[in-house]
């Protein structure tokens, strides 16, 4: 059986309507909320090229820079 919601993927059960990615899916939008998820993908995917790739690298920068500040602040808190 393939899967209701994406139509390509196979079902993970006999008796399941979804397949395992979108059930990933379902738990990324009851977590974040369907607007986010979905404003999300709309901005990282839908526009062009130049843009996806400036999209990308401020993604990219936003996380890198928590990572930044995560061990900077671990390091301090090792110092002390
Ligand atoms: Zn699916």
């Amino acid at each position: 059986m393939s899967c209701r919601f994406c139509l390509t993927e196979s079902t993970e059960s006999y008796f399941g309507s979804w397949c395992a990615r979108c059930h990933r899916l379902q738990r990324l939008i009851s977590l974040f909320g369907g607007d986010k998820v979905m404003s999300i993908l709309e901005n990282v995917l839908i526009v062009d090229k130049d843009t996806q790739k400036e999209k990308i690298k401020e993604e990219l920068k936003g996380e890198l820079t928590t990572r930044e500040y995560n061990l900077r602040a671990r390091k301090e808190a090792d110092s002390k």
